[in-house]
Parts: structure tokens; C-alpha cells; sequence
């Protein structure tokens, strides 16, 4: 019987066949990177930490850029990730397809000059333009960057939801919903109103959010109460530092009016929690909305709200999962201004956008994505972001309801274990066919049988001797797979390799099938003696 510790090794030797290009028996070290972030894995990612502070210390120690089949077996036993990407059981097993697709819509959607930057306050106004950038980070930490991914932005409106999710986890469902409502307003993101209970309507809207603000470790100071949320928002990004741009703080207070009146309509409502200060609560609000990042460390935390309040690179649990659960509900209701309707009807996922152009979109369970591009539609929303949002969802099988529809043209880049299991099939015949040995190395350390059949009966082996890949039938011989399989025609891999005139396969597979006879019959002798003895 195969134990584990044997398949484990299978696969190991695999892929370690599959990375050794060069066939000398050991694998580049560049080689090994490039392959992993192929699958998404980057090198920045912190649980790739240790393994890189070895192969530094290795290359200065040693001068060695390579890696020895004992030193890659070791290094996939110390880290599961590295086996899960390079064998592509990842959450998008096929990360270089999908982002192929991703790089059209990002392209096609770039083309779109439509709106106009905020010019509500000067620092947003001289913004440029024509930046674009997309992030996607996965629930299993495989990122993918287009566009100006390192520039920071104002997180504007996509901090509300982070900071409902700190009033939740300080003081429960019950207690915030004392405060504010859950229903969308209908109106204007800072509409002068408040729903029946003289309530802000919700927490993604101004007055919500200066609610959740209000909340937020109300018993402590104002500068601690900062940097709880600067704190929540470098875990949320898996340990990058988030920046603070104090000319949009100040401009924000400057042109506060509005935001002060809806703040008094609420305190005439007595809907604060008593002895709330309300010039430091509204200080706090716009501090939290001049709060920047960039698209490439804000999809880690969109990401950590797709993967429950887990943040997928480091792996701390930063927000429970009913916090995130409330928090995605309302994202999916009430996070894209006056667009909310139609963004879940059309889209059927989470977001939030910021007057900066940001957009956070949550696929719960898949990934995170950070967009941003300061150019606005009239109702506050990024243009490119929005029309991005629509492509990927009639490109990919996102919206949340998709699940309900059969068949569809929408193509699922997600791991389906029956699917897969199947079109493995197909894909090994199809490597032998084509004499594409690494593929069939690749397969093999997925689990993939190489004694596998179709529909048809036909083998690998079948495959490989109609079509003169004879370094495969070697290969195949070698892992001594069943060397006469009938397909539903009865012929096998010799009669196959007559009959396309292979005369070295032929050879091959004549030779191999006399030794294993032989040794057959020399077993059945053995055992014959035995059974005398
Ligand atoms: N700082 C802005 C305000 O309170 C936020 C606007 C937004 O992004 O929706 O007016």
C-alpha cells in the first residue's frame, strides 16, 4: 500500500522535476521565485520570510543560487504553501490564466475618460487625472498588480466600513445598532437627514460614520483612539504602514459645514451615546478619511474581509467573522452611494468607493480587490472602477447569485474538485500527446494517475505511441504504468505505435513488455517455491 509519506515524496520529486528546467539536478533559485509568483506567491509576502532569509544567507555564505533536491524536498516539508502554489491548489489554481483576463478588462476599462476628479477640496482636485491602478490579493494570498498599485490616496468614504467593524468588535451588534440604522438612505451620501428614529440611516454614509467614529474606544484619548485605527488598518494590510496626509485633514475641517450640520441635527436627536464631543468626534472622522494607502497593500485588507476577518498573508485574525458578516451586508446595500441598488443588482458583490476614487470589492471566500481612479460619475463613484466592477462580473462567474444560473458562458476560475479531477484527465493525455514532459510532471505532483483513461479507454501511453513522443513512452515505461491497456477499440499502446510506423516506441515498448514477463513469471516461480518450502 502507498503511504502518504510516499506520496508526499512522488510529489515532491515531481515537482522538483518539473522546476529542474536544465535537467541537472538541481533548480535555480531565480527559477523557483518566478514560478512561485507565477502563482500569485510574491516574494514580499511574510510567509515567505524565513525561506528568503535563508537563501540569502545562503548566497553570501555560499555563493549558491541553486537548490538541491534535498534542500527543495525540505523546504516544501517546512512550507505547506510552497507545495499548495507550485502543485496549483490554490484558490485560483490557474492564477496566470485568470490575470490574463484581468489585464484585458483593466486595459479596456482604462480607456474610459469619462467624470471628473472631486473638487470639493483643493488636494483632491490637483490630483492627476489619469492614474489608474487594480489589486487583487486572494483568501490564499495570491496578488496580482496592474496600473499605479504603489501610489497612495486618501481612503475618503472606504474607511467607513473598517470603523463600523472596530465599533462592532468594542461594543456588539446591539448596542451600535442603538445608534445607527442598517437601511439605505436613498439619498445623497451627506443628505440632511436622519431615518425615523433620528438615527443616521446607516454606517456607510457621512452620518453613520461619524456615529461609528463616536464609538470607537470612546473612553480613551483622541490620539490613542487614532492609532487603534491606524493599528487595525497596517494588520489589515498585512504589517504595510498606512500613511496620513494632513493637507486633506485639513482642508476637510476647513469645508466641514455640512458635516457639522448633520453632526448637531444628530446631537438634536439625541442619537450620540451621552457625553459624545462632537468637534472630536468629526476631527476623528476626517482624520480617518485622510488615512492613505495604495491599491497594493488595500487589497490585502479587501481580502481579509473576503476571508472572514483573516488576514491571508499573516494569518491573524483581525475582526470576527459575524463583525465582517454585518459589515459585508451593509458594504452589499449601502456602499456605493446612490448607486447601491443598481451595484448589487448588476454587480451582486461588496464594495466601497471614496470620493478619491477608491473602491474596495469584497468576493466573499475568493478575493479582495483595491481599485482606485479619481475620476467621478456624478453620484460619487470612480468611473474606471465601476466599469472594471461590470466587465470582471460579466467576464467571471462573481456575482454572488451566478451559482443559481447553469449555464453560463462566465467562466469560474475557482478550485472545483470533481471538475478538476476530470479535466486532469484530459490534460495528462493531452501533455503525452504532445510530449510535453513537464506538464505530465506537473500533473503527477497534483495527484494525477498516470495510468488515468478518458471516456474512450485511451492512456497516456496510447497517446504518447500514435504520436512518436517517445521520451514520454521512456518516461511512462520508467514509472512502469500498465503497459497493454485496451482502449474501446482493444488496441493498445504497441498496436498503436505498428500501426503509426513509431518503429523506436515499438522497440521500447516490445523490450519493456518481454522484462516485465519475464519478471512475472520469475515471481510466480519465487512464490511457487515458496508455497513448496
Ligand atoms: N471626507 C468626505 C466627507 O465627509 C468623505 C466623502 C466620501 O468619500 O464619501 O465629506
Amino acid at each position: 500500500m502507498i503511504t502518504t509519506t510516499q506520496l508526499d515524496n512522488n510529489a515532491a520529486d515531481s515537482l522538483f522535476r518539473m522546476l529542474d528546467y536544465a535537467r541537472k539536478n538541481s533548480i535555480e533559485s531565480e527559477k523557483f521565485f518566478e514560478q512561485l509568483a507565477r502563482t500569485g506567491i510574491l516574494s514580499d509576502d511574510p510567509r515567505m520570510k524565513e525561506l528568503l532569509n535563508n537563501f540569502t544567507l545562503q548566497s553570501q555564505t555560499r555563493k549558491k543560487n541553486s537548490i538541491t533536491q534535498t534542500e527543495f524536498n525540505a523546504i516544501l516539508k517546512q512550507n505547506a504553501l510552497i507545495k499548495k502554489s507550485l502543485s496549483k491548489n490554490l484558490v485560483i489554481p490557474d492564477f496566470e490564466s485568470f490575470i490574463k483576463e484581468v489585464e484585458k478588462i483593466f486595459y479596456e476599462s482604462k480607456k474610459n475618460e469619462g467624470g471628473n476628479v472631486a473638487d470639493y477640496i483643493p488636494q483632491l482636485a490637483r490630483v492627476n487625472p489619469d492614474q489608474f491602478a487594480v489589486s487583487i490579493c486572494t483568501i490564499d494570498g495570491q496578488r496580482f498588480s496592474l496600473g499605479d498599485a504603489s501610489t497612495h490616496f486618501c481612503l475618503q468614504s472606504s474607511c467607513k466600513p473598517i470603523n463600523y467593524c472596530l465599533a462592532l468588535e468594542e461594543l456588539g451588534e446591539k448596542k451600535v445598532h442603538s445608534h445607527v440604522g442598517r437601511e439605505p438612505s436613498g439619498q445623497s451620501f451627506n443628505e440632511l437627514a436622519l431615518n425615523a428614529k433620528g438615527l443616521p440611516h446607516n454606517p456607510m454614509i457621512n452620518a453613520g460614520a461619524m456615529m461609528s467614529c463616536s464609538l470607537i474606544d470612546r473612553e480613551n484619548n483622541i490620539a490613542d483612539r487614532f492609532d487603534k485605527v491606524n493599528k487595525i488598518w497596517k494588520a489589515l494590510c498585512g504589517g504595510k504602514e498606512v500613511s496620513f496626509n494632513n493637507s486633506v485633514y485639513l482642508s476637510e475641517r476647513q469645508t466641514a459645514d455640512r458635516n457639522f450640520a448633520l453632526a448637531y441635527f444628530m446631537r438634536e436627536k439625541n442619537a450620540f451615546p451621552s457625553k459624545t464631543n462632537l468637534t472630536e468626534t468629526l476631527e476623528f472622522y476626517f482624520q480617518c478619511c485622510s488615512i492613505e494607502s495604495c491599491t497594493y497593500d488595500l487589497s490585502v485588507a479587501a481580502a481579509t474581509l473576503a476571508n472572514a476577518g483573516t488576514n491571508p498573508l499573516t494569518g491573524d485574525v483581525i475582526f470576527q467573522s459575524s463583525t465582517v458578516q454585518n459589515c459585508l451586508s451593509l458594504m452589499l446595500s449601502c456602499g456605493m452611494y446612490d448607486f447601491s441598488g443598481e451595484f448589487a443588482f448588476k454587480i451582486g458583490l461588496p464594495a466601497k468607493s471614496g470620493v478619491s476614487g477608491a473602491l474596495m470589492l469584497v468576493i466573499p471566500n475568493l478575493m479582495g480587490i483595491s481599485i482606485w481612479s479619481p475620476r467621478l460619475d456624478e453620484l460619487g463613484n470612480t468611473v474606471r472602477g465601476v466599469e472594471f466592477c461590470e466587465r470582471l462580473v460579466e467576464h467571471f462567474s462573481f456575482h454572488q447569485y451566478d451559482t443559481l444560473i447553469g449555464n453560463t458562458a462566465k467562466i469560474n476560475p475557482r478550485r472545483k474538485e470533481n471538475e478538476l479531477k476530470v479535466s486532469k484527465v484530459m490534460e495528462v493525455i493531452y501533455a503525452a500527446s504532445h510530449g510535453d514532459l513537464d506538464e505530465i510532471f506537473r500533473l503527477e505532483a497534483e495527484g494525477v494517475s498516470l495510468n488515468t483513461a478518458d471516456y474512450d479507454g485511451r492512456t497516456p501511453l496510447h497517446l504518447a505511441a500514435c504520436e512518436g513522443q517517445t521520451d514520454v513512452v521512456e518516461y511512462l515505461i520508467s514509472k512502469q504504468v500498465y503497459l497493454s491497456p485496451k482502449d474501446r477499440w482493444s488496441n493498445t499502446p504497441l498496436d498503436d505505435a505498428i500501426k503509426f510506423g513509431n518503429k523506436e516506441i515499438k522497440a521500447l515498448l516490445e523490450t519493456a513488455i518481454k522484462k516485465q514477463s519475464k519478471n512475472k513469471s520469475e515471481t510466480r516461480e519465487h512464490n511457487n517455491q515458496n508455497v513448496l518450502v
